[in-house]
């Protein structure tokens, strides 16, 4: 199997291509080592951030950010964008508390990225 992929890892967006023949992996069109390994990451199990907003209830704000405290399954994406939408969590929040824990059973955690207090405090 072939796949292709723009390297993500620095500014020159790479054009990669990876090829996987009887269990070897090849990388070709990246200019450096680090886009092997981007290629082969990627082949093998793609990882994204999440970063996104959440409803909060009670806050100084209408939403409160949140992110990722690791990469999580790119395969599991829209599935983890989806309870993010669905919830709400009550001000006030503080930077850094865990929203979510292990979300959609991937390991890992979306905590908040800002602090909101509550609008009447
Ligand atoms: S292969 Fe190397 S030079 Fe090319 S985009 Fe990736 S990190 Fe940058």
């Amino acid at each position: 199997m072939t796949k292709e992929f723009i390297c993500i890892v620095c500014p020159n967006s790479c054009r990669l291509t990876v090829s996987e023949t009887e269990g070897k992996i090849t990388v070709t069109g990246n200019e450096c080592p680090r886009g092997e390994k981007h290629g082969v990451h990627e082949y093998r199990e793609p990882t994204r951030m999440i970063a996104t907003t959440v409803a909060i209830v009670g806050g100084s704000l209408p939403r409160l950010p949140v992110i990722s405290v690791k990469e999580a399954p790119k395969a599991l994406l829209g599935r983890c964008l989806e309870v993010l939408y669905g919830m709400k969590v009550r001000a006030p929040v503080r930077c850094g508390d865990i929203i979510v824990k292990n979300i959609c059973d991937t390991g890992v955690d979306i905590a908040a990225s800002r602090s909101i207090n509550r609008k009447d405090g």
